[in-house]
């Protein structure tokens, strides 16, 4: 497992190495960008498509118990009126009196400071009271978050007064067809897990499975955050990678309980630092409305601790609200025991974008060098764009006719990057960027004397002289390494 002693505090630092390394650009950019909406580059897509697909290959292709699934993102609108998000998908929202500006109100935290024996109040935004706390520096201050305080026209972070919250419905609207009336409203998805709850019988059906199962899907959702921020910790648009798990009802703490354990191993096998994850239980007032229980793993980001997944016991409120609005029976019928009933549903839900940025963070290292600071991505080999870099010492017609017999023979087994532009030095300093392990140098000594190449390990930097006939073993081994 590639080690990282450096711990990332300033955000802005991967931002800028995202532009630089066409990991993560602002959308539409050359416009003044869209607030808070972010494309993956060639690089950054990489990344992201192995993370889905070892999330794919742990949570699909490994089980026999869970099949996979993709649903449309536009859904029929009774869809989210049976799952309460029509009614209930809402945050509570406060305008600032002076700019407008408008916030979740559980962003907002009341500071209380003595002057001259006075009370003054003031507002800081902040993901949670811990940040608040930082933010503040001054442990004697009592902070308290806004919807707490009884008091009417508090102050704004922005120096006007805060308005009375008021609901605001996170959902997107479109329409359907050439009308734009209330009829063809449609939404696009808050979440995944609906799909799977109203195709229950259907997958149930062609597949034949016995309970407990899952069906598990990866895609687009979208909610219109009031206070989108850190980069693409919270977007307008992102992707979620969830699996509704169907259970017994009266199993179904037990299955909550292995499904936690599991997402928590999930990302330590891909190497994020165990001392930067931990679980929260939600205390009974924070519960959504579906869920019985809900933890979130949470990963500690240069600006404090945020929720990676949440894996909730939504017991059987969604397939229970379908029947009941659809008409349809969505019950299980048991055969070994004979009894029919509404399965309940353990859901672990996570942010595909949120686990990139949690990786990105996670990998992200600065090394004084003697003459100067070097910048790497200790990703898992598993999660690094590219695997292997070919790089021929020079531009050279012999050095360059080897190096693509090199690169043909690797090419087919990792996912290969060619490149003799520029110094090697600098060439080096690029694949540490992008966090590739493994560097492949073919050189002079290769084409004249011993048919031989230079593998370097990007953790290391240690190179080791390798027979082009062993090349593959040589990878191996230095790739089990670094896992
Ligand atoms: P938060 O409390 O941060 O708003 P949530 O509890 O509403 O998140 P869930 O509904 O549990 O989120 O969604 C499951 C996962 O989807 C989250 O753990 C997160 O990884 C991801 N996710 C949710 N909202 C966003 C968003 N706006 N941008 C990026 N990822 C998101």
């Amino acid at each position: 497992m590639p080690v990282n002693n450096y711990k990332l505090t300033d955000l802005d630092k991967l931002v800028s190495l995202s532009k630089r390394r066409g990991i993560i650009f602002p959308s539409s950019e050359i416009y003044g960008g869209l607030a808070s909406v972010w494309d993956y580059g060639p690089i950054g897509v990489e990344i992201k498509r192995n993370i889905k697909d070892l999330w794919w290959k742990s949570f699909v292709s490994e089980r026999e118990d869970i099949l996979g699934f993709d649903a449309s993102i536009l859904m029929h609108p009774n869809v989210w009126q049976a799952s309460g998000h029509l009614d209930s998908f809402s945050d509570p929202l406060v305008e600032c009196s002076e700019t407008g500006k408008r916030y979740r109100e559980d962003n907002i935290f009341i500071a209380e400071k003595e002057d001259k024996g006075k009370k003054q109040l003031f507002s800081i935004e902040a993901n949670d009271i811990e940040e608040a706390k930082n933010l503040v520096n001054d442990k004697s201050t009592e902070i308290k978050n806004l919807k707490d305080y009884k008091e009417k026209n508090l102050p704004s972070p922005e120096g006007g007064i805060l308005s009375e919250p008021r609901m605001f419905n996170l959902m997107f609207k479109t329409f359907m067809g050439p009308l734009e009336n209330e009829n063809a409203t449609v939404y696009l998805r808050p979440e995944t897990a609906q799909a799977m709850f109203v195709n229950f019988i259907n997958v149930f059906n062609s597949s034949r499975k016995k309970i407990p199962f899952g069906i598990a899907q990866q895609g687009k959702s979208f909610r219109n955050e009031i206070t989108p921020s850190n980069f693409t910790f919270r977007t307008r648009e992102f992707e979620q990678m969830e699996m509704e798990w169907f259970c017994k009802p009266g199993e179904d703490e037990n299955w909550h309980k292995y499904w936690i354990n599991f997402s928590m191993e999930w990302f330590k096998q891909y190497g994020i630092r165990k001392e930067n994850l931990r679980l929260r239980n939600h205390d009974k007032t924070e519960l959504p409305h579906y869920s019985k229980a809900s933890s979130d793993i949470e990963y500690n980001f240069p600006w404090s601790w945020g929720e990676l997944e949440t894996i909730s016991n939504r017991t059987d409120y969604d397939l229970k609200a379908h029947a009941k609005l659809s008409g349809k029976d969505l019950t299980y019928f048991d055969q070994s025991t004979n009894e029919r009933y509404t399965p309940f549903v353990i859901e672990p839900s996570m942010g595909a974008d949120r686990s990139v940025l949690a990786y990105l963070c996670d990998a992200y290292c600065e090394e004084q060098l003697e003459n100067e600071t070097r910048t790497l991505l200790k990703l898992h080999p598993k999660i690094a764009p590219i695997t292997v870099a070919i790089l021929p010492l020079s531009k050279n017609e012999k050095l360059s006719s080897l190096s693509k017999k090199v690169y043909d023979i690797l090419k087919s087994k990792y996912n290969t990057q060619y490149d003799d532009t520029q110094s090697i030095g600098r060439r080096y300093r690029r694949q540490d960027e992008i966090g590739t392990p493994i560097c492949v140098t073919i050189d002079f000594e290769s084409v004249e004397n011993d048919n031989a190449v230079t593998i370097r390990n990007r953790d290391t930097m240690e190179q080791m002289r390798v027979n082009i006939d062993r090349i593959v073993e040589g990878i191996e081994d230095s790739i089990t390494e670094m896992q």
